[in-house]
């Protein structure tokens, strides 16, 4: 993927965590705002029922100030117009709690005016789960006789009837972590191939000055007359030069994949003759092929019109070559290899066959990616950089052409450009 994409998904991806992140904090939030609510609904009513109770009871009047106040948020003070007794109080409390649907625990103080204190009345324990009474209450200075009543389990019961929210928020939770993580690994990754790219593109720079000087070392030696005189001399000589152009083609090739990637690839299209670029490159391979104990044949119709293309010559001669050099490390040995030339109503087709092992399915599927390297290349010893089809199938694509493969294994591959006609 190109950086910029790779800056787009992460840039959209971020914007999609925080979206979500912020809606499922609302949603959160309202969901425990309105269990709150809906709860403290609930205590009211059983704390004003128990109010009127214990006035019915000792046949007092309602006092004319407040009568229940929320002093915290699991903690309520009852004002009441009389002297209050504990076990009564109790009684209304949990007859009222129940009557409303609140099974939770609750504790319970009665203000001593006399003393000045709130003197602990009980911990009822309703729920069943374990008691966590609280040393003592704290009383409240605006009233005379009230009672105050404590709810330790009112925050975790709100949480308890909302266990959806509280699983997809999990869940959420889990796929974001996954997905920060991808990013951040998407981030390194990138980090990570920017630096080999460097890499590879300032060490094949820093090897193209002292090869062409080698090249050149090697040429001026060459054409010496003393060094023709010298059959062991020339043989080392021409070492010297053919490794160096060797090297040098690797580097080449090393650059043009990272000229691709930089988008400073430019193609110089123009009329190229198939017909003559084709013999050529058929006849530099012969002698090789031959060397090898090898055939190469060529079927090309008779030179014509539209064996004429726009094209790069350069780079469309490159990518043939690379297609002739690979049937010929992966063909069969002694190689028995065909270039065919077919006109395919509007298109030109070349077609390159090898009798080597042939690929698979999911070989085939991966070819044409950078540094792809089959596992039978390793196995044959064919050293290569896993670049020559896919700057094959990079070029292919620049100049509109495509590219396919047909292989059997254990018989052979077909490798095809399909060029459109003018
Ligand atoms: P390289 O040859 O440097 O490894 P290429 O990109 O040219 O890189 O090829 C990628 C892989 O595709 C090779 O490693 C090889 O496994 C497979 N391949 C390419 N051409 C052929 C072919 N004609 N027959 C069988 N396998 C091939």
């Amino acid at each position: 993927m190109r950086d910029k994409a790779i800056k787009w998904v992460i840039i959209f991806g971020l914007l999609a965590i925080v979206g979500i992140l912020l809606f499922q904090v609302y949603w959160v939030v309202n969901n425990w705002q309105d269990n709150q609510e809906e709860k403290e609904q609930r205590i009211n009513i059983a704390l004003r029922k128990t109010a009127e109770g214990l006035h019915a009871y000792s046949k007092t009047d309602h006092p004319d100030e407040e009568l229940i106040t929320r002093r915290s948020s699991n903690y309520y003070i009852v004002n009441i117009n009389d002297v209050i007794d504990a076990n009564i109080l109790e009684f209304f409390l949990i007859n009222e709690l129940n009557k409303v649907g609140l099974s939770l625990d609750f504790e319970y103080a009665i203000y001593d005016c006399d003393r000045d204190q709130m003197v602990y009345g009980n911990y009822c324990n309703i729920s069943d789960s374990p008691a966590k009474p609280s040393a003592e209450l704290p009383k409240y200075d605006k009233f005379e006789y009230y009672f105050g009543v404590r709810f330790p389990q009112l925050r975790s019961s709100i949480l308890g009837d909302m266990p959806m929210t509280i699983i997809l928020s999990a869940i959420l939770i889990l796929t974001l972590t996954f997905f920060t993580l991808t990013i951040y690994i998407i981030l390194h990754q990138q980090r990570f191939s920017a630096l080999q790219k460097e890499f590879i593109n300032n060490m094949t720079h820093e090897f193209k000055t002292p090869l062409s000087s080698i090249r050149i070392g090697a040429d001026t030696f060459l054409s010496s007359p003393e060094l023709r005189g010298n059959a062991r001399l020339n043989k080392y000589a021409r070492i010297i030069k053919d490794q160096a152009d060797r090297l040098n083609m690797h580097v080449e090739k090393i650059l043009d994949v990272a000229r691709l990637e930089k988008d400073q690839f430019k193609l110089k299209f123009e009329k190229i003759d198939l017909y003559h670029l084709i013999e050529q490159t058929h006849e530099r391979f012969v002698p090789i092929v031959e060397e090898q104990g090898g055939v190469l044949d060529l079927i090309m119709p008779e030179p014509s019109e539209w064996l004429m293309v726009k094209a790069d010559l350069m780079h469309s001669t490159n990518i043939i070559h690379n297609l002739l050099d690979n049937a010929l490390k992966y063909g069969g040995k002694p190689p028995e290899l065909l270039i065919h030339v077919i006109d395919n109503k509007n298109a030109i087709e070349i077609h390159i066959k090898d009798n080597g092992n042939g690929l698979s399915k999911t070989e085939i599927s991966q070819i044409f990616n950078k540094f792809y390297r089959s596992a039978k290349g390793n196995i044959h010893d064919i050293k290569g950089f896993g670049l020559g089809l896919y700057y094959v199938k990079q070029i292919v694509k620049l100049q509109n052409w495509t590219v396919r493969v047909e292989s059997e294994q254990g018989i052979g591959s077909n490798f095809i450009l399909s060029i459109p006609k003018v």
